[in-house]
């Protein structure tokens, strides 16, 4: 062999052996002895076949006399040869018979080991193999389009979820299972994607199936680009429809309740034990005259409460119990005091944190109803007892006059005992006149009511009611300029004014002011609670003041009952303000009062103000 040649073999990664007609070794080249890890000694003049893989020799062979059958014609092979230290490898082959080459007279192989290469080859297969199993075996819906958002390849879930064949969907633009309603945003969202160059987007939309049903989709989208250029758009959706409709039974249902708490009639909150309150509907916000369920949340149960300690009771009492019942005293955002019904439940109201879920009704007027009934069947017992008493007591008075008469005309004209006989007849009439005053609170008179003005009225009684509380006091009164027109007896209109001032002068032993003002009020639902038994509407109003004593707690529930009075029994009867009371009441009227201890009390009757 020439030396450059020779050199060349040498010197090349790639192993020469040249091989007998009989597949024996002639030659083995150095790099052959790189390959195999066995030295030129051990292989020349050995089988060639004698490494090749047992599996692999049947093949080998007949690839052997094929080269020996095309002289000149090269043929390619591989096949696994082992190593020296007992390891496989993968040799390619390119052999050609040379054996009627007078040169060369041999089957010259080249060779080398390609064992890395085809292992990392078998790397990728498996692992394309194993991706491509996950793809079709997903439950989600894989696929893949052209950046014109046309299908380049579906998983079979899709054409499962969507019923259309793999046929059908490649080469269809997605935007088509979109349901129309949706594809606006759609549109607008993945154009975004691809001028924005954002990696991920997650969309959910309705789809309409081939067959026409809608399915919900929930769907990652992500580009795939080569180099700067977005060259597909990898898909991976899934069926989201039962969460949606369960997330839309949760919502309806959520509704449901919310409309049912915020249109109830009733108060509904949830507070915290420190008194923070959570949520609250209308109702309650009204009740309570804020302006808004915003502008209550940022108060404190705590405010409610016209004593705070009232609240710190019931807590202490609630406290353990599931739930609770009470009454409690709360008042408006403006002060004004309400009477509430409040059930509540001891609950978690967040995790850890203890408060109330409470149920508050307003029954300010309801009690006032209750208490107005109450009293209003009172009077009534009481005054028939009274109708009778007064009855009887007429005869009896009637036959103490008429005696008394006989007695003193049976008596001489100088008798000193006619002067005892006259004390028993004055005694007598005084009782008279009392039993007269029952049977007008009793109503057993016939009234002649006319038309009267208040102010009128006021004006004449006047000088009157002046020259009866005397000097130490002076009496103001006042009358709005609207006529102040009320249908009623005369006889009624002075007894209540004198009743009212006489009362007022014995509540000012040491002297004082009375005030008497006359105006026309207008009262609505609300400020007619103030009065008794009457509705809301117009009416003339007769108040008088006092700077006196006051009326003791104790003895505010009992003044309109006949016969209770704090005078000596010379001074007062106990009538005067039963007989007012009564008056009103006839007359479609009502009488109240407000007081305060050595401050004074001011005493208001309503009459309705007759309409001209
Ligand atoms: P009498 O005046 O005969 O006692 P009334 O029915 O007129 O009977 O009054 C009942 C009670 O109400 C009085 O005894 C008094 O205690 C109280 N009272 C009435 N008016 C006043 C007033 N203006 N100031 C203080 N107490 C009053
Ligand atoms: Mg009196």
């Amino acid at each position: 062999m020439d030396a450059l040649p020779q050199a060349l073999i040498e010197n090349s990664t790639e192993a020469v052996v040249m091989l007998n007609a009989d597949g024996t070794i002639r030659f083995a080249s150095q790099a052959s002895v790189r390959l195999l890890g066995y030295s030129l000694e051990e292989r020349v003049g050995h089988d060639g076949f004698e490494l090749v893989h047992p599996d692999d020799v049947a093949r080998t062979r007949a690839a052997f006399a094929e080269v020996l059958r095309q002289p000149g014609v090269p043929l390619e092979t591989e096949h696994r040869m082992r190593h020296k230290n007992g390891d496989w490898r993968d040799i390619a082959f390119i052999a050609v018979s040379r054996l009627d080459d007078p040169d060369v007279r041999a089957v010259v192989v080249n060779y080398h080991d390609v064992t890395e290469r085809r292992r990392a080859e078998r790397a990728v297969r498996d692992s394309e193999t194993r991706l491509r199993r996950i793809v079709e075996h997903a439950q989600d819906l894989i696929y893949y389009c052209d950046p014109a958002g046309r299908f380049t390849y579906v998983n079979p879930t899709a054409e499962r979820v969507m019923k259309y064949s793999q046929d059908e969907l490649l080469g269809r633009h997605f935007m088509t299972l979109i349901r129309p309603d949706y594809r606006d945003a759609a549109v607008e969202l993945y154009t975004r994607q691809i001028v924005e160059h954002v990696p991920n987007t997650y969309f959910e939309f309705p789809s309409v199936t081939k067959d026409g049903d809608v399915l919900w989709i929930g769907q990652h989208v992500q580009l795939v680009y080569e180099g700067e250029t977005i060259v597909a758009v990898h898909a991976i959706a899934r069926d989201i429809t039962r969460q949606k409709n369960a997330e839309e039974r949760l919502r309806r249902s959520e509704a449901r309740y919310r409309s049912l708490i915020q249109g109830a009639a009733y108060g509904i909150y949830r507070s915290t034990f420190q008194g923070e309150i959570l949520d609250a509907n209308p109702a309650f916000a009204r009740m309570l005259g804020y302006d808004s369920v915003q502008d209550l949340l940022t108060h404190n149960m705590r405010e409610l409460y016209r004593t705070p300690a009232e609240r710190v009771e019931l807590i202490r009492r609630f406290a353990g119990e599931q739930y609770g019942d009470a009454d409690v005293a709360w008042q408006r955002k403006d002060g004004t005091p309400i009477l509430v019904h409040l059930t509540t439940r001891t609950v978690d109201v967040e995790v850890g944190v203890g408060g109330f879920e409470g149920i508050a009704e307003d029954i300010t007027e309801r009690r006032a109803l209750e208490e107005q009934l109450r009293q209003a069947q009172k009077m009534e017992a009481v005054g028939r007892l009274a109708r009778g008493v007064a009855h009887d007591f007429n005869n009896v008075l009637a036959a103490i006059i008429g005696s008394s008469d006989l007695l003193t005309a049976s008596l001489p004209h100088d008798d000193p005992r006619r002067e005892e006989a006259e004390e028993i007849r004055k005694a007598a009439e005084r009782g008279a006149a009392l039993t007269r005053q029952l049977l007008a609170f009793s109503r057993r008179q016939v009234l002649q009511p006319e038309v009267l003005d208040l102010k009128v009225v006021a004006e004449q009684l006047h000088g009157m009611l002046q020259r009866m509380v005397g000097d130490a006091i002076a009496i103001h009164t006042r009358a709005s300029d609207c006529p102040a027109p009320v249908r009623m007896e005369p006889g009624q209109l002075e007894q209540v004014l004198m009743n009212l001032v006489v009362n007022a002068r014995d509540a000012m032993p040491d002297g004082g002011t009375i005030d008497i003002t006359i105006d026309p009020v207008s009262l609505d639902e609300r400020s007619v609670l103030r009065y008794p038994g009457i509705s809301a509407g117009d009416y003339a109003r007769i108040a008088v003041r006092d700077t006196g004593v006051g009326i003791a707690v104790e003895q505010q529930a009992h003044v309109f009952e006949p016969f209770f009075t704090t005078k000596s029994p010379s001074k007062g009867t106990g009538l005067g303000l039963s007989i007012i009371y009564g008056i009103a009441k006839e007359n479609g009227g009502a009488v109240t009062f407000s007081t305060a201890a050595n401050e004074g009390t001011t005493f208001e009757v309503l009459l309705p103000l007759v309409q001209s």
